[in-house]
């Protein structure tokens, strides 16, 4: 197997006397999709805040595409092709959907800042360009319809969709997505699936978190649970589902 894109060795993170991670250690492939679950209160959101750089570790290595990231803020894991969705809604209500990807877009590909100003030709192009980036963006995760609304305006369940798209603005390899399903219906789920296993079509590795399990089910390829911090099990789909460990963590009351 080739180097991983993802590796965590021995991870953990305490909040005073909490340790909500600990000795967490798993790896993602490129293009691979993994699951991350677990009962609440398991670490699952605290591991996501440690791989994207929201939260420093207590104790050991995260590295990303060979190179430690341990000691980068969020600002300079995203560059590398690190990009997570947040549970907020919009960054920037008073902006149109389009323009609020756009933004994303320019975050990782900008011209010198002289070069805009002055509309040089390369500076030119290269807005076209990203400006068709952004539609082409939108339009994968059906947002198309709605590009000049005002992001605020946007449902719940549209806004969630609009932060994938701004994650995916970014031309990650791995991308987080921390419960996408919240609030979903049934039909918004199965769509969410389908986005999910295009975004992995993409080539960008998802990492996911979710308590939807039929979403999980679907479209990782390997599984990691967490039980009060710790990894109890990790395997294929098939192998999560028949773990007398994980059916445990799972109905003996944590959840
Ligand atoms: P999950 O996402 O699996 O539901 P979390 O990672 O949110 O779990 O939380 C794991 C543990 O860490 C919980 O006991 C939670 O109360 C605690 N925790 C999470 N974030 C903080 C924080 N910022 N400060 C203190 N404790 C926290
Ligand atoms: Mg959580």
């Amino acid at each position: 197997m080739s180097a991983p894109l993802l590796q965590l060795r021995e991870v953990g993170k305490n909040f005073g006397g909490v340790q909500a991670v600990r000795g967490l250690s798993f790896s993602v492939q490129r293009g691979q999709v993994l699951g991350l679950i677990g009962p609440n209160g398991s670490g699952k959101s605290t591991s996501v805040n440690l791989i994207s750089g929201t939260l420093p570790v207590s104790c050991g290595a995260i590295e990303f595409d060979g190179q430690s990231v341990n000691d980068l803020p969020i600002s300079a894991r995203v560059p590398l092709g690190l990009a997570r969705t947040f549970q907020t809604t919009s960054l920037f209500p008073e902006f149109s959907v389009h323009n609020q990807v756009l933004a994303a877009c320019h975050s990782r590909f900008r011209s010198a800042p002289w070069a805009a100003v002055f509309r040089l030709p390369a500076a030119r192009r290269e807005e076209t360009l990203q400006q068709e980036r952004a539609d082409e963006i939108l339009a994968f995760v059906g947002l198309g319809d709605v590009a000049q609304e005002l992001a605020s305006s946007l449902s719940s369940v549209q806004q969630r969709l609009l932060m994938i798209a701004t994650a995916l603005a970014s031309e990650p390899a791995l991308v987080l997505l921390d419960e996408p399903a919240a609030g979903m219906v049934a039909k918004e789920r199965k769509e969410l699936t389908g986005l999910i296993k295009r975004i992995q079509a993409r080539g960008v590795a998802v990492l996911v978190i979710e308590h939807h399990m039929g979403l999980i089910m679907e479209v990782c390829e390997r599984i990691v649970v967490l039980n009060f911090g710790q990894k109890i099990a990790e395997g294929t789909p098939a192998e999560i589902r028949t773990n007398p460990v994980v059916i445990d963590a799972y109905l003996g009351g944590a959840h």
